[in-house]
């Protein structure tokens, strides 16, 4: 079952790592590579669409927004080798759900536990605001990730996009407003949970603290009956 899992994870993988479907967003992805600031130069971007990275396992799904241009579209990995996928990845340490508090790159040995991390867009955007038909375009992808990830209960969404975006895939009507700290339950049985992204705008200004990511993962691991 498992071996099975993986194996469908993988091929959702590589479906993924193929996708051109947005042009716009394979421009931008070969931009960023082209362009890095000045800490990344010389560095060989990944510079393709990022699948998500976790455990076959997982009970938790994360979902943010878009893979970042010099982030993910960089280290290949989701959420890994920016300041939104440490902060994110201290809170998921703190959790139990993480062997390290950094994500820096494919090779530092982050390993999950229980945990799923994905963007609900695998390429990057523009000033960080995918399109409603990017994000339309991508979420087959999210179907797919989550069919094969037949263990996930519960679904933290990090912002107001993520929610949006986990709403529309799980046939969620009315669409429920996003509100930190907000969940909903799913027509497939699994909960979503409404998380402040932890990008530095949210987490400088204090509108996103540490303490409020560590509640948001012990509600949800209470919601996994884990707690
Ligand atoms: S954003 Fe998603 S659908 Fe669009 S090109 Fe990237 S992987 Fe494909």
């Amino acid at each position: 079952m498992s071996d099975n899992r993986s194996l469908r994870l993988a091929r959702t993988a590589e479906r993924i790592v193929a996708c051109e479907r947005c042009p716009r967003l394979v421009a931008w992805r070969q931009e960023a590579a082209a362009s890095p600031p000045a800490r990344f130069a010389g560095q060989a971007y990944w510079a393709r669409p990022v699948p998500g990275h976790g455990d076959p396992k997982a009970r938790i799904y994360v979902l943010a927004l878009a893979t970042a241009a010099h982030g993910g579209n960089r280290t290949g990995r989701a959420l890994t080798g920016n300041a939104t996928a440490d902060r994110l990845t201290a809170a998921l340490h703190r959790a139990g759900l993480a062997n390290r508090p950094t994500s820096v790159d494919r090779g530092d040995g982050l390993r999950l536990t229980g945990a799923w991390t994905a963007s609900a867009v695998r390429c990057p955007p523009p000033a960080d605001r995918p399109t409603a038909e990017e994000r339309d375009a991508c979420l087959p992808y999210l179907t797919a990730e989550l069919d094969a990830l037949a263990d996930v209960a519960v679904i933290v969404t990090l912002g107001a996009f993520a929610w949006d975006a986990a709403a529309l895939q799980g046939g969620l009507r009315p669409r429920p407003p996003f509100r930190h700290g907000a969940e909903a339950l799913r027509p497939d049985g699994r909960t979503q949970l409404a998380c402040y992204h932890p990008g530095r705008r949210n987490t400088s200004t204090g509108l996103l603290t540490d303490a409020m990511l560590d509640a948001t993962f012990r509600r949800a691991l209470e919601l996994c009956g884990r707690a």
